[in-house]
């Protein structure tokens, strides 16, 4: 059963998807992978390319839903779910990519946003990546995902309203300030001014892009590499392969008004190589967000980083696992016997 039901408190939808659940948890092994060449899925696909998910939390066939009054509103399940696979590597992250290899996965997300956008139900497109098995990542293979969904996330919201009379992020590259951990003449990443992750990234176009629809193919090329060479320092950071979430933040879909500032947002969840950043009550009860440390210390911590990995491809293979990781497979291991 697929809905989206609406919190009457906090007026969020929530798209409740029960079977779901059922979902393999367990990491896909090499051989079994789903991604990799000779796959079932992927025969005549040369890399990257898309697939629906097999797991779709939305569909485009949902019907009307019953039952609607004023506090238990809902609306259908009505969208899509797609995965895109950059490399058919089973180890290759985005570092490990060759810049050319890097501009064909942003054209390959550019033509999945304008193509899922012309859906009159649709109302965001959602691109986005889950990097580890810390952070619950169930197909090992890397691969990022697309969301089409029936209504603009609160998130994506809050930008546009930030953005109504003059654009934040405009205001944000104007200034010189600490926080750059790399720049080019089309891209500047930077350590935001409140992050609330220890090494959250942003990469930003110059340009007042909106969306990847207005992006030239020179700033697709930019971004991928921006994208390839700023996972890669992360990696780095600790010696220790960092698990990340990461968010292309833009207008909702291609034909929404231009007033929103396109940019990548990334969360490493390592504070320290085995130290996981975990949401605790503030965060996660109130949205109290707190910062240990001061942005600017981080900020040069990872340009310094960066400034010694300046080019794609930066390998991530070999880089060991956190030892998190290494702690919570062995208790899985003492309880599974
Ligand atoms: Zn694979
Ligand atoms: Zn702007
Ligand atoms: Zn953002």
């Amino acid at each position: 059963m697929r809905e989206i039901r609406l919190d009457p408190l906090r007026k969020e939808w929530i798209v409740i998807s029960s079977d779901r659940g059922s979902r393999p948890m367990t990491v896909a092994e090499k051989k079994a992978c789903p991604f990799c060449r000779g796959a079932p899925e992927t025969i005549g696909k040369s890399a990257p390319y898309w697939l629906p998910n097999a797991f779709p939390m939305l569909s485009p066939n949902e019907k009307k839903v019953q039952g609607e009054n004023n506090y238990f509103k809902k609306i259908p399940a009505k969208g899509y779910s797609e995965v895109i696979v950059e490399s058919f590597d089973h180890y290759a992250d985005l570092c490990d990519l060759n810049a050319q290899q890097l501009k064909e996965a942003m054209l390959l997300y550019k033509d999945r946003y304008v193509e899922l956008s012309k859906q009159s139900f649709v109302k965001a497109v959602l691109i986005f990546r889950n990097l580890g098995k810390l952070i619950g990542v169930s197909i090992e293979h890397p691969h990022s995902q697309i969301y089409a969904v029936p209504y603009i996330p609160p998130i994506i919201r809050e930008e546009i309203n930030s953005s109504k009379k003059a654009c934040p992020i405009c205001a944000t590259l104007s200034k010189n300030d600490d926080r750059t951990l790399f720049e080019d003449d089309l891209i500047k990443a930077i350590l935001p001014y409140a992050p609330r992750w220890p090494y959250e990234g942003h990469i930003i176009p110059k340009r007042h892009l909106a969306s990847l629809a207005d992006a030239s193919d020179d700033e697709l090329a930019h971004l991928g590499k921006a994208i390839g060479r700023l996972i890669g320092c992360y990696h780095h950071v600790f010696e220790v392969k960092m698990p990340y979430i990461l968010a292309f933040h833009q207008a909702p879909t291609a034909n929404y008004n231009k007033k929103i500032h396109l940019h990548v947002e990334i969360y490493p969840a390592l504070r320290a190589s085995d130290k996981m950043k975990h949401w605790s009550g503030a965060e996660v009860g109130f949205g109290v967000y707190t910062y240990d440390f001061l942005p600017e210390d981080k900020a040069k911590q990872l340009a310094d980083i960066c400034k010694k990995y300046k080019d794609v491809p930066i390998p991530s293979k070999g880089i060991p696992e956190p030892a998190a990781l290494r702690r919570a497979v062995a208790l899985r291991e003492l309880f599974l016997g």
